[in-house]
């Protein structure tokens, strides 16, 4: 039997593979699978993507636990502009991920993930990072299959994310959102968005870039807005920002 956890370096699947060592659980390896903008650029929020290369993995591999970094071939660009063959959307692009039926798990996510456990064969228990207050999803579990460490000690997200934070392992992307995800993610809150256009313009730009491809099956973002329409607000909320700079507080209230 090989046991394996599903790794997002998110604190639910972190504070599993601590829970493993702590305890003593068995376990062979730790299986990540980084979706990619483009070839060269993570589609991990960069924040993130540090974490995971500069302190989790490190962390992880001096305390014994092989880590599996799984790609696919296909990334949010190849995607993007690949030319749909049927539907009512045949000979146009692609284009954006929609809300709720994400072309980016189904092609970059999934396929990766699934190929690695059918070459381990049948004979591997997977763990899961599903906390112990999280029930409904817990009862999806396969049994013999999937395994919450987090629910066996009875630990809630809430405990999840102080265990990580006790070893140091508690990802810098909490600061500006409470889920993980791709930069480019149609579920993004407007938090995530806004710091993305604060802190990363280079990938910010990559997006208005792709809005200007011409025959797109769909020119939405998300299910309200257009990512230039995105744009266009935080310029003007920017704008009215530094209208206020200088002044004394009273005047700027
Ligand atoms: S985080 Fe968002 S964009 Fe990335 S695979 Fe999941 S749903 Fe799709």
């Amino acid at each position: 039997m090989k046991y394996l956890a599903s790794c997002s370096f998110g604190k639910d699947s972190l504070a599993t593979i601590l829970l493993a060592l702590m305890h003593g659980e068995p376990l062979d390896e730790a299986v990540y699978c980084e979706v990619m903008f483009d070839d060269d650029i993570s589609g991990e929020v960069p924040e993130h993507r540090d974490f995971i290369y500069e302190r989790a993995i490190p962390f992880l591999e001096a305390n014994g636990v092989k880590v599996v970094v799984l790609r696919s071939e296909m990334t949010f660009i190849k995607s993007f502009y690949r030319i749909l063959k049927r539907g009512n959307s045949a000979g146009k692009i692609n284009s954006w991920p929609l809300c709720g039926r994400c072309c980016i798990q189904r092609d970059c996510k999934l396929p990766p993930i699934n190929a690695y456990k059918q070459s381990l064969g049948s004979g591997v228990i997977q763990y899961i990072g599903i906390s112990y207050d999280e029930q409904e999803r817990l009862m999806r579990l396969e049994p013999g299959k999937a395994v919450s460490l987090l629910a066996k000690y009875k630990k809630t997200e809430r405990d999840a994310a102080e265990i990580c934070k006790r070893a140091g392992l508690y990802s810098p992307a909490y600061a500006f959102t409470s889920r993980n995800g791709c930069f480019f993610c149609p579920n993004a809150k407007r938090g995530e968005l806004r710091h993305l256009y604060d802190h990363h313009p280079d990938l910010w730009a990559r997006l208005l870039e792709c809005q200007s491809a011409p025959n797109k099956a769909t020119e939405l973002f998300n299910r309200t807005e257009r990512i230039d329409e995105i744009d266009q607000r935080f310029r003007y909320e920017a704008e009215q920002l530094s209208l206020f700079d200088g002044l004394p507080l009273e005047k700027a209230a």
